[in-house]
């Protein structure tokens, strides 16, 4: 078995080396993260400019490849499957993050698109959080992910299978189990600090508080609170389904008239008169 390890924390990150430590027991691993810290860039990928990729040395593993590289995590992915590994991996495990990537905040998660583009080039993969931040213990979650991949690799699964994965901050002997379940909503309230800078100019900060609000019982956000680490199988396949036949009814064919210039028509809304 063959596993390609990468983060969006930046190689050195310790959920990272932590998880190396694990992995390198189970199978042949191999690592390709980017130099500094990526969270929350998503899915973007460098087009206008050249990538390196460093050959950089662990001090716990030195047997272990490693390449450091100047771009995003799915770069990291992508450039490591095409590029650098001498062969193509069986599983692609991305963090472990030092930080939930909760319900909808997936979308924005540098982890988790890391292992989206391993699904993309036709590998399954894992997307790994620990929700403590400020004082995370990666050890219990490295040797869960682990033990999470060799069943994994054993198990018939689609290529295209992604799993992402949140382990409670709690102490290990206070995480009550496993819940396979759907995403949940995060919701942040206060999203922006508006400031003033010392030349008397106007910026905003992101920073936002957790709105725990949810109410729903079987998401991840709400196993999470409950101690127990999620696993939610994710998929990049974006058509909302539901919707099709609906969006094929509306009189927007050729046949209705050729489209306008769009000059004409009351487009505007209630915000326009307002601003
Ligand atoms: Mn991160």
């Amino acid at each position: 078995m063959r596993i390609l390890l990468t983060n969006d924390d930046g190689i050195f990150a310790e959920g990272l080396q932590t998880l190396v430590q694990e992995i390198k027991k189970i199978a042949e691993t191999y690592v390709v993260a980017p130099d500094h810290e990526q969270s929350a860039t998503g899915h973007a990928i460098t087009m206008h400019r050249p990538l390196r990729a460093e050959k950089v040395q662990y001090y716990h593993s030195p047997e272990i490849p490693a390449w450091s590289v100047n771009g995003t995590p799915a770069d990291c992915v992508k450039l490591a499957v095409e590029a650098i590994l001498p062969c193509r991996p069986d599983l692609v495990i991305s963090g472990i993050n030092r930080g939930a990537n909760l319900g909808t905040d997936v979308i924005y998660s540098g982890t988790v698109s890391a292992a989206f583009e391993g699904v993309i080039l036709g590998i399954p993969a894992i997307a790994a959080s620990l929700t403590e931040y400020n004082n995370p213990h990666y050890e219990f979650a490295a040797a869960f992910i682990a033990r999470l991949a060799q069943e994994f690799i054993r198990q018939e699964k689609p290529r295209d299978l992604l799993l992402n994965v949140n382990i409670p901050g709690c102490a290990p002997e206070e995480i009550t189990g496993v819940a396979v379940c759907r995403l949940g909503v995060r919701q942040y309230k206060n999203t922006f600090e508006k400031r003033t800078d010392p030349r008397g100019r106007t910026y905003y900060w992101l920073a936002g508080e957790l709105v725990d609000g949810e109410a729903e019982t079987d998401t991840d956000v709400a196993a999470n609170k409950a101690c127990k680490i999620s696993i939610t199988p994710i998929t990049h396949e974006l058509t909302d389904f539901r919707l099709l036949d609906h969006i094929k009814s509306w009189r927007i064919g050729l046949e209705e008239g050729r489209v306008s210039s769009g000059k004409t028509g009351k487009t505007g809304t209630a915000c326009d008169a307002e601003d």
